[in-house]
């Protein structure tokens, strides 16, 4: 494994085998997740030859490109991997803070219609020191820390489990950056046994679920999950996490013009989640080059909203942060793998 997605245990017997003092582990580890180093040249406390002996194993992401929005401030990166392949993050100012949205796969392979990231499938998952690497990247060039994480760019994050919780771990470590697992949220499209899975690791995570539709035949025809797992038992799960976390479980809920936001949407919306302990984020969807789908107009989202919370659920509407910048999941990498193509 890649000293850069090593628990500092690991590191400390990983030294031992280099026939290094066990110190040095800790030294490294501070290194890479207090102070955000880049590069192993910056571990200026390390000797040189150890730090020859561990380049060939750590992973650091490298900015390729970013665009950075006028409107509100938000920056959207393009990391380049060692292996050339490129991934996205997005770093948006808010009032309470600045949240940076990270990438888990290279591509996805879950097929949502409307999402510009699983249109050329996945190519790979990202190791969790790629993961991480993005928001350290990110925090390095930017000046600021970050308060908090959402793992909503592109990949599935669920299909990619076991790098997922190592990333968590790692991001939440006392001898670490040490961010509060409450300040992190993980967005899936909804494999319900991994959703199981996730609410045993003790981990007090939100989970957000990507709903988008109120009846199964409607997902189906947005979401390719939907043919494996019905609402009810996805929402079962969701429900489950709750009971066994204590954390409110955010919707997903992107408003497609003409499709699935019309009052009665609301209606059947809010009895499939009605007694749930919850919350709907409302998203006019992006469109993106190769689909045909269009957002809902103002009117109509503020109506859904509205219906709602004549409903007693909690709608939040969020605002198309750095829509001059190709904000939308995958667009500025397929862009840009374009043009170098
Ligand atoms: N695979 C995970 C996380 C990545 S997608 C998931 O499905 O949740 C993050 C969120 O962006 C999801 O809610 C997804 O459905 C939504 N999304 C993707 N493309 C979009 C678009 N063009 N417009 C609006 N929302 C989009």
């Amino acid at each position: 494994m890649d000293i850069t997605s090593m628990y500092l245990d690991e590191l400390k017997e990983y030294m031992t085998t280099l026939g290094e003092p066990a110190f040095r582990a800790k030294q490294v580890f501070e290194w890479i997740h207090k102070k955000q180093a880049q590069s192993l040249d910056e571990m200026t406390n390390l000797p040189k030859a150890l730090r020859e002996k561990l380049a060939d194993n750590a992973l650091f992401v490298r900015e390729e490109t970013r665009q950075t929005s006028r409107e509100d401030g938000t920056v959207k990166f393009l990391y380049r991997l060692h292996d050339g392949n490129l991934i996205e993050t997005v770093w948006m100012p808010h009032d309470y803070g600045i949240s940076v949205c990270v990438s888990s796969q290279v591509g996805c392979r879950m097929g949502c219609r409307f999402c510009a990231s699983t249109i050329g499938g996945l190519i790979r998952n990202l190791e969790p020191a790629e993961i991480l690497g993005q928001i350290y990247a990110s925090m390095r060039s930017m000046g600021k820390r970050v308060d908090n994480v959402v793992v909503m760019g592109t990949g599935e994050p669920f299909d990619n489990y076991d790098n997922l919780i190592r990333f968590i771990k790692l991001l939440t470590a006392p001898e670490g950056y040490n961010l509060s697992a409450r300040s992190i949220t993980v967005s899936t499209c909804g494999i319900v046994e991994k959703i199981l899975q996730f609410a045993q690791e003790g981990l007090p995570v939100t989970l957000a679920l990507s709903l988008h539709a109120t009846t199964d035949e409607e997902r189906k025809a947005l979401m390719p999950v939907a043919h494996k797992y019905t609402l009810s038992e996805t929402l079962a799960a969701c429900n489950a996490y709750f009971e066994q976390t204590g954390r409110r479980v955010s919707y997903e809920y992107s408003l497609v013009r003409g499709q699935n936001d019309s009052e009665a949407h609301a209606i059947r919306l809010s009895k499939l989640l009605a007694g749930q302990n919850c919350h709907v984020n409302l998203i006019p969807v992006n469109p993106i080059a190769e689909r045909d789908y269009k957002a809902s107009d103002p009117g109509s989202v503020q109506k859904f909203k509205l219906t709602l919370e004549k409903n007693s659920i909690n709608g939040t509407i969020r605002r198309s942060a750095g829509s001059d910048i190709d904000a939308a999941c995958g667009q500025l990498r397929r862009r840009f793998e374009d043009r170098e193509r």
